[in-house]
């Protein structure tokens, strides 16, 4: 069955100008794009999302990381996305980071880390219900859906 995963690409990400090929990555394999947005995280929205790592040490600035600038918020589809999609985006910690991941290729910092990936399909379903009304995500057909269920 296809699966639904929330990805956020950071506000360093953007800074950076990595947006673009970030995004690529996830078309190159044959997932495809639900919904998307190009928005700052409000405060709400921020406290919700990252609810259980209150009271970690690093919690501040993980709140101030995530609302100093604009990011993309997206519901990636496809067999298997969220397992994947957490895959392609690599370790927490830097030091456990594997070349070819999105965090191992890109970034140095355990809190910098340009993107969010959901790690459960629980954690998806209640994520993308932060970012998404229902109607947000569209159901079409693209040329990779044929080949998700070979
Ligand atoms: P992940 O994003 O890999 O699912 P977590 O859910 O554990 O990681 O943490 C949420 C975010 O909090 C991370 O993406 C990272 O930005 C930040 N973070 C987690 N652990 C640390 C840490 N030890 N030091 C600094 N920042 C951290
Ligand atoms: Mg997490």
């Amino acid at each position: 069955m296809a699966e639904k995963t929330l990805v956020i690409i950071k506000p360093d990400a953007v800074y950076r100008g990595f947006s673009g090929k970030i995004i690529n990555r996830f078309e190159e394999v044959g997932f495809s794009i639900a919904a998307m947005k190009f928005q700052k995280v409000s405060e709400k929205q921020a406290v919700e999302h990252y609810k259980e790592h209150e009271g970690r040490d690093y919690y501040k600035r993980l709140m101030n990381f995530l609302l100093s600038g604009p990011v993309i918020v997206m519901v990636l589809e496809g067999p298997d996305v969220i397992t994947r999609i957490r895959k392609m985006t690599g370790k927490t910690i830097a030091t456990e980071r594997e070349s070819g991941t999105v965090r191992g290729d890109y970034s140095v910092n355990n809190l910098y880390n340009l993107i969010h990936s959901s790690d459960s399909s629980e954690s998806s379903a209640r994520e993308i219900s932060i970012f998404f009304k229902p109607e947000e995500i569209l159901e079409y057909e693209t040329a990779t859906k044929k080949y998700w269920f070979f």
